[in-house]
């Protein structure tokens, strides 16, 4: 069986079905055979009428003897039957099923799994689950009932039970088939259970330990295989590119420190020294530069475009927008001014070439250097795929690549930065340059909704600036998500048309579907102040110093993951005066509640990030679900001692055989991996 087969042509499964499982990224045979439970239900204790405890969760097979549909008095129907076997009867109540009683004929032989009541020494069992038997002489072979019964992420019209059975069907052929692609060493070595086993038992297991094993494989499997593909890129990006070598004189260095309007915090010395280590060698830098926003990664950049420049060479800087690439041209105009150096700027709509050029992807499609370029930084690393990084890495006529430095204010927490980010050095900026204040947060509860707008309204007449950041409708910058924004804008502008008594409080509005000239406009008039407080779609990039800015209130602040959050607060509290981020949310779940709590007490990127990452998992972490890098279904890449694992496999695979050659089955499967991963956004 082809694992790519498209469930379509999966005998059973119909055109509406299709679109379900789409729903749960379901597109593929395989997707359906790695659509993985995510817990168990335990009914694997069988047992008979006459011997019910209180509480106990169980299984009994028998016939069904009576069965009738009433209706309660709030007009429910309930299903009364019950159910004989050989020692006794007992009664059974299902909810608001009627058509159960189609099925359910008396005299039906079922095995039923539900938790016992008993009341008035009667026991009875509430909505078990049920499943028709047909063998009634040999012991039956259950699926839903009787076992450890997998329970799967459903969707609207698709149950459990549905996904149990076309499983169930299908992955006995499917295993039968399918290649362990890990070496037999690396599974002997790592003591770990077949893939076909691994298969079978996670979604039917006979025991917690087959779970747990069947778990320790599949989670291996992940791990490993994007830990060998980073490897590989390591290794091939070692053998096969030569960089132009910089000469760095210290002198130059010493001259370009002198110049700059603040001395460089330790953090930001540590990482230039890296960059600048890394520009002198003959192998391209391949470096990521982590640091929160404000902790100062341009001016990283800057030192090593200045020595590009000092070298002869051109650099350019990728930003994933518009507005970012104008900040960094202008940053480094400032930064760069003592040296007489040209930034240019290369979008879409205008094009001007210069010794550092800062664009967009119009970088990728329409620049023609006409020098070497000798170093490239990426800005925003999880925007640009893979492919594109590539892409602006390539080597030129003399056969040299530029030296990369990728720059991202995503706080990656260190485990799963050297998990997806293997083939890359890594530089973190984990100080905040001195006299950066602290960002007052509040989570505010809705009733205090007026009273966070009087605040706003008074920021305003002190003549500060506000963002709001609009209701999260969907992660993207859809046609509803702009219309909820507009909403709220009209909204807005009503509630302070209203408030303002004193002079007239201004709002400005910001979406994705804006042209990036109109973008750029409301923008540039946000900073002139022509207007108070922006309103934007929780899509947008807000990427921009505006230095005025003292409150950023975000809207459905439960629907972000909490680096995320951090972010967005970063864009207050860049000027001298106290700023504030105020969170909303009409969820009352207390956990969520707690999660956002703690944006009121951290203020370290990578502390936040590695609460959401054991809390909500990695694809939490801002935007790298939907960039398409992570997509573990299974694996916890929080899990050190398992990342370490298959990272040291990995390794010891890629130095006894760089390309492969002798592991065909594993090349096959990170070849069919790759593109998964890396596919452009
Ligand atoms: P980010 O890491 O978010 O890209 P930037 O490079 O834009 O941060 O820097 C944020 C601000 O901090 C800029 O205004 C920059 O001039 C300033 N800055 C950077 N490094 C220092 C430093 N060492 N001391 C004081 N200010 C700094
Ligand atoms: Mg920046």
């Amino acid at each position: 069986m082809n694992p790519n087969l498209p469930i379509e042509q999966i005998s059973g499964i119909g055109k509406y079905t299709v679109y379900k499982l789409k729903r749960l990224e379901i597109k593929t045979l395989a997707d359906l055979i790695y659509h993985f439970p995510f817990r168990y239900e335990d009914f694997s204790y069988n047992t008979q009428t006459s011997n019910l405890i209180n509480g106990q969760k169980v299984t009994l097979k028998g016939n069904i003897w009576t069965i009738k549909n009433i209706r309660a008095k709030s007009g429910k129907f309930l299903t009364l039957a019950t159910l004989a076997d050989s020692s006794g009867v007992v009664n059974i109540v299902w909810f608001n099923q009627p058509y159960i009683i189609k099925t359910l004929k008396p005299g039906t032989y079922v095995s039923v799994s539900g938790k016992v009541q008993i009341e008035y020494k009667k026991p009875k069992l509430l909505s078990p689950t049920y499943e028709i038997l047909r063998e009634r002489t040999q012991l039956p072979q259950t699926l839903h009932t009787g076992r450890l019964v997998p329970i799967y992420p459903e969707t609207e019209g698709l149950t459990s039970k549905w996904l149990r059975s076309k499983i169930a069907s299908i992955l006995p052929r499917y295993t039968a088939e399918v290649t362990d692609f890990l070496p037999k060493e690396v599974s002997k070595r790592q003591n770990l259970i077949n893939l076909n086993q691994a298969l079978t038992k996670i979604h039917f297991p006979k025991s917690i330990e087959d779970v747990n094993a069947a778990r320790r494989r599949l989670s291996f499997d992940e791990l490993f295989t994007l830990q060998l593909a980073a490897a590989q890129r390591r290794k091939k990006w070692q053998k096969e590119r030569r960089a132009y070598k910089f000469t760095v004189e210290k002198t130059k260095f010493e001259e370009f420190l002198k110049n700059l309007p603040f001395a460089l915090t330790s953090a930001q010395q540590r990482a230039v020294a890296e960059i600048l280590k890394d520009l002198q060698r003959e192998t391209p830098a391949n470096r990521l530069l982590e640091g929160d926003v404000g902790s100062g990664k341009t001016v990283v950049a800057a030192t090593a475009a200045y020595f590009a420049h000092q070298n002869n060479m051109l650099t350019l800087l990728a930003a994933p927008t518009e507005i970012l690439a104008y900040q960094h041209q202008k940053t480094l105009e400032e930064l760069l001014r003592p040296h007489n150096i040209k930034i240019g700027i290369w979008t879409a709509a205008k094009k001007e070439d210069g010794d550092i050029v800062c664009g967009t992807h119009a970088l990728l499609i329409s620049f023609k250097p006409k020098r070497e370029v000798g170093l490239v930084v990426v800005d925003e690393q999880h925007r640009f795929g893979v492919a594109q990084r590539g892409k602006l890495a390539s080597s030129d006529k003399q056969g040299k690549s530029p030296h990369i430095l990728t720059m991202t204010a995503t706080p990656i927490p260190r485990t799963l930065a050297l998990t997806l980010y293997g083939d890359l050095d890594l530089s973190v900026l984990d100080e905040m340059p001195i006299g950066r204040q602290k960002i007052q947060t509040h989570v505010v509860p809705n009733f205090k909704r007026s009273a966070a707008y009087k605040f706003i309204e008074d920021q305003v007449r002190e003549n500060r600036q506000a963002f709001i950041i609009t209701p999260f409708v969907e992660p993207s910058e859809s046609m509803a998500t702009v219309k909820a924004a507009v909403d709220e804008f009209e909204k807005l502008k009503e509630i302070f048309s209203n408030r303002a008594n004193t002079g007239k409080i201004k709002l400005g509005l910001l979406h994705g579907r804006l042209k990036s000239k109109d973008k750029q406009q409301v923008m540039a008039d946000f900073k002139k102040k022509k207007f108070d407080i922006l309103v934007a779609t929780p899509v947008v990039e807000v990427g921009i110093d505006i230095p005025n800015a003292t409150v950023m209130m975000i809207e459905s602040a439960d629907r972000f993951g909490l680096a995320q959050l951090h972010q967005l607060r970063g864009r207050v509290g860049r000027g001298k005066h106290k700023s504030y981020c105020l969170l909303f949310t009409d969820s009352n779940s207390v956990n969520s509640l707690k999660r956002l709590k703690s944006m009121e007490n951290i203020y370290i990127g990578f502390e936040l990030a590695e609460l959401d990452l054991k809390t909500r998992g990695p694809g939490e972490i801002f935007g790298l679900k939907q960039s398409g890098y992570v997509n573990l279904k299974i694996a916890d890449i929080s899990n050190q001692v398992l990342v370490a694992q298959t990272q040291k496999e990995a390794q010891l695979i890629i130095d006894k055989d760089p390309s492969l050659k002798e592991f065909k089955n594993l090349s096959q499967k990170l070849k069919s991996l790759k593109q998964d991963y890396i596919q452009p956004n």
